[in-house]
C-alpha cells in the first residue's frame, strides 16, 4: 500500500485538480472561495470541521463546542475582510447524545450567531457510532475592494499579526497536563483561548483595502506563513522576539525556552496574519485602534521562497516539528 500523502499534499495532488474551471476556487489555496457577486460585493464561502478528541475534548461544555465551531469558520471570513451573514451546519451526533447536551449546543450557537448577526440557513443532522463531528459552512460578503487573498503579498511588505500568538497551543498543553507550574490565572487564560478563540471579524473588515494579502493563523504561524508565501510567490523572515505573546505565554516561556517552537507552530491561534506596504502602517494602526485589537509587525516579505525565523542577532532558529497537519503521511 502506498503511504497516504499529508493533508496539504492530499489537497494539492488529489483535490485541487477538481477545482479547475472554477476561478473562484483559487485552486484550493486560500481560506475561502468566491462564489459570486451581490450588490457589488463578492460573496465568499468557507467550511471547517471539528471533531471530538481532535479539536475539543469530548467532555467540553456543549455551548463552548458550538461557539468554537462558529468561530473557527468566522476566522476564515475575517481574514478575507468579509462580513459573515449565514452558516449551514452538518452535525454527526453520537447516538447517545442527550437532549440536555443538544440544548446547550443550540444555546451556544444562538449566542454567537446573534453576536455577529449571522443566520443558520440549513444543514444536515445524522447520528454516528463515532465521535461528535461537526462541519460548518459559512458565507460572507467581502469589502468593496474584493476578498483579501493569500496571494497578494509582495517583496518588501511588512508582515503583521493581530492579538497574541501561541495561547491556544499552550492552552491545549495545560488541558493535557503537559504544562505545569503556571499560575492558576495564566492557566485559565490559556485554556480560555484554546476553547473559545476570538475571530477578528471587525479587524478583518478594517484591514481589507489596506493590505496586500492576508489569512488567518489556525495551523501554526510558521506553517501558515509558508502557505501565504507560496500563494504570493515570495519568501518571509520573521523575528521570533517580535512575535506578540500574552502575559501567560511569556510566563510559560520564561520557565521553559523550548516552548518557543510550540508557540510558533502549535496552531489554534485564530489570529490574522497579513502583509502590507510600509506606507500603510499609520492606517493599519488607526484601524487596529478603532476596533481595539492590537496588531504587531513581526517581519518582512522578500524575493525568493521559504520562511525563516530568526533571533535578535539575525541567526536562523531551527524549528523542527512543522505545524499542525491532520494527515502526516505514514
Ligand atoms: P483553513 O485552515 O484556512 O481552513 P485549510 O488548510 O483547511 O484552510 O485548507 C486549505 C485549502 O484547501 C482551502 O482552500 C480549502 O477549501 C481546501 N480544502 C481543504 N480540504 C479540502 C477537501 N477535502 N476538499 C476540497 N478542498 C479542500
Ligand atoms: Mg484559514
Amino acid at each position: 500500500m502506498t503511504a497516504a500523502p499529508d493533508e496539504f499534499a492530499l489537497i494539492a495532488e488529489l483535490f485541487a485538480p477538481l477545482s479547475s474551471g472554477y476561478p473562484g476556487a483559487l485552486g484550493l489555496t486560500d481560506d475561502a472561495a468566491i462564489i459570486g457577486e451581490c450588490a457589488g460585493s463578492e460573496i465568499i464561502i468557507t467550511v471547517d470541521a471539528i471533531v471530538a478528541g481532535v479539536h475539543f475534548f469530548s467532555d467540553d461544555p456543549a455551548d463552548l463546542v458550538a461557539r468554537k465551531l462558529i468561530r473557527v469558520n468566522l476566522s476564515d471570513l475575517a481574514a478575507k475582510g468579509a462580513r459573515p451573514f449565514a452558516v449551514l451546519l452538518a452535525a454527526a451526533f453520537p447516538i447517545d447524545v442527550g437532549r440536555e447536551w443538544l440544548e446547550g449546543f443550540a444555546a451556544g450557537l444562538r449566542q454567537d450567531l446573534e453576536r455577529w448577526g449571522v443566520a443558520l440557513i440549513g444543514g444536515d443532522t445524522v447520528a454516528t457510532p463515532g465521535p461528535l463531528t461537526l462541519s460548518l459552512t459559512a458565507l460572507g460578503r467581502a469589502g468593496p475592494g474584493g476578498m483579501v487573498r493569500r496571494s497578494g503579498g509582495r517583496a518588501g511588505d511588512t508582515l503583521w499579526v493581530s492579538g497574541t500568538i501561541g495561547d491556544g497551543a499552550l492552552g491545549l498543553k495545560v488541558l493535557r497536563g503537559e504544562l505545569a507550574g503556571l499560575s492558576p490565572d495564566h492557566a485559565t487564560a490559556l485554556v480560555g483561548r484554546y476553547r473559545l478563540p476570538e475571530p477578528r471579524v471587525e479587524l478583518g473588515r478594517e484591514l481589507a483595502g489596506l493590505v496586500h494579502a492576508g489569512m488567518d493563523v489556525s495551523d501554526g504561524l510558521d506553517q501558515d506563513l509558508g502557505h501565504l508565501c507560496r500563494a504570493s510567490g515570495v519568501a518571509a523572515t520573521i523575528e521570533a522576539a517580535l512575535v506578540p505573546l500574552s502575559p501567560a505565554a511569556r510566563a510559560a516561556l520564561l520557565r521553559d525556552r523550548s516552548l518557543l517552537a510550540s508557540l510558533l507552530q502549535g496552531g489554534d491561534d485564530y489570529e490574522l496574519l497579513f502583509a502590507a506596504p510600509a506606507s500603510a502602517e499609520p492606517a493599519l494602526r488607526n484601524a487596529a485602534t478603532a476596533v481595539g485589537v492590537p496588531i504587531t509587525p513581526i517581519g518582512r516579505l522578500a524575493e525568493g521562497e521559504g520562511v525563516r525565523v530568526v533571533d535578535e542577532s539575525g541567526a536562523e532558529l531551527a524549528l523542527s516539528s512543522g505545524g499542525w497537519r491532520h494527515f502526516r503521511g505514514v
